[in-house]
């Protein structure tokens, strides 16, 4: 780190010889430095990856959070199946590792100094920068709700001290409440996920409030793993059925985007006929974008999300900034943390081999996604990918997808597949 004086010292042109004593321009000549910004699903595996394949390279990660709550398995805390300190991680294995871990906002960063800015005025220099800053939130498309009103409307799709919220607010409700999940346009973090998390609350109520609904609303036509959720919703929940603990309702039959949130009569405002809904428990998960410092830097596009060279996870913008996890274009991966882990690993060893002055190999890449419906039923879809030319493509018949009309042992065997997963990807980001 560099404080600002420091660095207004060195940027005015002081020389080495009049710097002595001040370790980080030394430093600076000497050793390579990298910047991570985000210690999420991406951040955090890039971090401890750089230090594993070159441990000479000093690496600083700064994230604004002293713990990160992962969005992943955080459906499992609504159902009661997981306590919210099973999904808590701390940054101390990084920090094992000889990370450097500094705990503030990054607000700035500028690619001709090289330099990133967090809030408190601290400046950091860095030979490469990974950004890994997850996304945003659209606000200015739902009239009426923001980060404030999220605190009790909340959409939970940060995880954290929302997912605490959008708990307790189910467990407060009465038998034959109506929770209500929306559903923004895609390109949105981890598509089958509002399904996985409707299916888990469902697994709540189901035991605990079983006259309750879940309404689903969907600005989409269809969703991901679509038949495999509703034959899980109809073994389980009565799907399609006047009994029906979960409706879904596609953007041409009484869904759509959310236009507006009334917090004090709890009603919500959806479709191009702006209908008017009411619920005990509404969950509103609002349109998205890259994280904010993906903006601030110009890393983006006019889609909203950074493009990058999908090798190396550079950015097309910037020069010696790489973008990973769901901030970066890299279709036809998807928005996921096992995604934003697999791609952490490439843009580590494109980085390490930059800094080296050498040519890195053809990478591949992973994506797995699990997801619960209910008691002792797991569905899940893989998919493995290759660079062809400069674009990542999908490996026909590398992945799968849960067959339909598996049997119930099947079914439970992927359940736990899904819990060790999570076991196992989280230690690798975290440990
Ligand atoms: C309900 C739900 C269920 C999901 N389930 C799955 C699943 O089963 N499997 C799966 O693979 N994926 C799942 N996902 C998706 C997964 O959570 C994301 O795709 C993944 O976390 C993306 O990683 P990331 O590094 O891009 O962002 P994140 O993991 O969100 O990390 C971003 C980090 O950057 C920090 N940050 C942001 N801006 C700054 C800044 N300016 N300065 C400092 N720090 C900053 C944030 O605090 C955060 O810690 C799920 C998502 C949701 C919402």
């Amino acid at each position: 780190m560099i404080t600002r004086r420091n660095f207004i010292k060195i940027a005015t042109g002081i020389t080495a010889a009049g710097l002595s004593g001040c370790s980080n321009f030394s430093i600076a000549t000497a050793k390579k430095r990298v910047i991570v910004i985000g210690g999420g699903a991406g951040g955090a595996t890039a971090a401890k990856y750089i230090r594993q394949v070159d441990p000479s390279i000093d690496v600083t990660l700064i994230e604004k959070n002293r713990y990160y709550y992962t969005c992943f398995m955080s459906s499992s805390v609504l159902s009661g199946e997981r306590k919210i300190d099973s999904i808590k991680f701390s940054y101390d294995g990084l920090i094992k590792r000889g990370i450097k871990v500094v705990h503030h906002l990054a607000v700035g960063i500028d690619p001709i100094t090289k330099t990133v800015t967090t809030q408190n005025g601290d400046i950091f220099y860095y030979d490469r920068l990974i950004v890994s800053p997850g996304i945003d939130f659209k606000w200015d498309t739902i009239e009426g709700y923001d980060k404030t009103i999220a605190k009790t409307i909340p959409h939970a799709w940060d995880s954290g001290y929302q997912t605490i919220t959008l708990r307790k607010q189910l467990e407060a409700m009465k038998d034959g409440g109506t929770v209500i999940i929306t559903v923004p346009h895609k390109p949105f973090r981890c598509h089958p996920a509002p399904f996985g998390r409707a299916s888990e609350m469902a697994q709540y109520l189901k035991q605990h409030k079983p006259k309750s609904k879940i309404l689903i609303l969907d600005a989409n036509e269809k969703f991901a793993q679509q038949k495999l959720f509703i034959q899980g919703w109809k073994k389980l929940y009565g799907y399609g059925t006047d009994n029906s603990l979960i409706e879904w309702y596609p953007f041409s039959d009484g869904g759509g985007e959310v236009v507006q949130v009334d917090a004090k009569e709890r009603a919500i405002y959806v479709g191009p006929f702006e209908d008017q809904h009411q619920a005990d428990v509404i969950n509103v998960i609002p349109a998205q974008k890259a994280g904010k410092i993906a903006f601030t830097a110009d890393l983006v596009d006019e889609t909203g999300w950074c493009p990058v060279n999908q090798k190396t996870f550079e950015s097309k913008r910037h020069k010696d900034i790489h973008v990973i996890g769901d901030a970066c274009i890299a279709s036809p991966m998807a928005r996921s943390a096992y995604a934003a882990n697999s791609q952490a690993k490439v843009c580590a060893v494109a980085v390490v081999k930059a800094l080296q002055g050498e040519e890195m190999g053809t990478p591949s890449y992973l994506n797995a996604c699990y997801s619960i419906v209910g008691k002792d039923y797991g569905i899940s879809v893989a998919a493995v990918y290759r660079l062809e030319g400069d674009k990542i493509k999908w490996i026909r018949g590398a992945g799968g997808l849960s067959p339909m009309d598996a049997s119930a042992e099947v079914r439970k065997r992927e359940m736990y597949y899904a819990h060790s997963w999570f076991k196992n990807i989280t230690y690798d980001m975290f440990r």
